[in-house]
């Protein structure tokens, strides 16, 4: 089993935060530093730290990300008018948190997609 992270701790409302959406395999709860209107993180309960470590057993978890944060988008009110899902893996995907999370971005317009670090 991987190691804690502070996403665990988010998850075991050890670090307080609010939480959107919680179930048996993932949670949801508003990004420290929003990045647009609304910036949601989805995080798999169980603590992988990336994609390159998920396994067939995380697919359900894996899945449930998209359907909770499909199920999210609607409650805000910006399904139909769209958003954007990432997930960024490791250190040239700009990962900062080694827990698998998705990070939904909406409520704006979003602008243009790749940011590329000299
Ligand atoms: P990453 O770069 O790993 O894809 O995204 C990590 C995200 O977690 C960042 O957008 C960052 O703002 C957010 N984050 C980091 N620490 C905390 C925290 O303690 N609480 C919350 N709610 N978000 C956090």
């Amino acid at each position: 089993m991987a190691e804690e992270t502070i996403f665990t701790k988010i998850i075991n409302g050890t670090i307080p935060s609010k939480i959107i959406y919680h179930d048996d395999l993932v949670t949801a709860f508003s990004d420290i530093a929003p990045k647009a209107k609304y910036h949601i993180l989805i995080v798999t309960n169980k603590p992988i730290p990336n994609v390159n470590e998920a396994q067939e057993a995380d697919e359900k978890a894996l899945g449930r990300l998209f359907t909770v944060a499909a199920k999210i988008a609607k409650d805000l009110g910006i399904a139909e008018d769209g958003y954007r899902l990432i997930v960024n893996v490791g250190e040239n995907g700009g990962q900062e948190v080694p827990h698998i999370h998705m990070h939904l971005l909406g409520g704006q317009k979003m602008g243009a997609f790749g940011f590329v670090k000299a």
